[in-house]
């Protein structure tokens, strides 16, 4: 318990300073992105492949400082009915159209509606089977199961044939910055978490059917969730 509250502590934090400097950055970085593209036009060979490594840079702190905002407000916008099948098919063809789930086979199974926002569920699960494809690499699996819950809410799982978790690792997971990946920014689970708080339900992870992870999303029946979000 006291390891949550530092982490929400932490969490509050980061966000409230996200609110006042995202904007700021956001601003130049957008200038420097939209110069870098205009010299990339104008460039080949060497220098080309250089103006490419800042443009992918750029694009890292924009995504950072997306992240950024996003745990800063978790949970804003309407919240409506989201046909969870739908929107996981959804978010894996889009994955898999911006060609970010490799050569890993991705099975989506069961059906389940919750009251959610939409943009801010898609984001979780995004997240959720970003983690799950890169984890289980190529010629890996990532199985999503999607079930109604007993209480009247539902659940979304997420599980891979990676190498799992190390125990070190899982205290540490949903920390704002924690990564083990090279060019991870740290912040997927973290804001896929606060998310899920701000919908009052939460993400859990332990050892799935494949061998891998396992990330399971559960949300609270329509009438709990609603009072989470007003
Ligand atoms: P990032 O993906 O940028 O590293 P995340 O917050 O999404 O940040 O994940 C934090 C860390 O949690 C990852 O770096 C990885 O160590 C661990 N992790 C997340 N998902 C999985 C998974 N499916 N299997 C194994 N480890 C995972
Ligand atoms: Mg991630």
């Amino acid at each position: 318990h006291q390891a949550q509250l530092v982490q929400h502590e932490k969490l509050a934090s980061v966000g409230r300073l996200a609110a006042g400097v995202a904007h700021e950055i956001n601003n130049p970085l957008g200038v420097i992105l939209g110069y870098v593209r205009i010299l990339q036009r104008k460039a080949e060979g060497a220098l080309a492949e250089d103006l490419k490594v800042v443009e992918e840079e750029a694009v890292r702190c924009q995504q950072i400082v997306e992240g950024l905002l996003d745990l800063s407000r978790p949970g804003q916008g309407p919240v409506e009915i989201v046909p969870l099948r739908e929107t996981c098919e959804d978010v894996v063809a889009r994955l898999r159209e911006a060609e970010r789930l490799g050569q890993v086979d991705v099975r989506v199974e069961g059906s389940a509606s919750a009251w959610a926002q939409p943009s801010r569920l898609r984001q979780i699960l995004l997240n959720l089977v970003k983690n799950a494809a890169e984890a289980a690499g190529t010629g890996g699996t990532v199985e999503v199961r999607i079930a109604p819950a007993k209480d009247g809410g539902a659940s979304v799982s997420v599980s891979d044939s990676g190498p799992g978790v190390k125990p070190e690792d899982r205290r540490r997971l949903f920390e704002p910055f924690f990564t083990t990946k090279s060019t991870g920014t740290g912040l997927g689970l973290a804001v896929s978490q606060a998310i899920a708080e701000a919908h009052g339900g939460r993400i859990e992870a332990d050892t799935g059917p494949l061998g891998g992870a396992r990330f399971t999303l559960r949300l609270p029946p329509a009438s709990a969730e609603r009072e989470a979000m007003a």
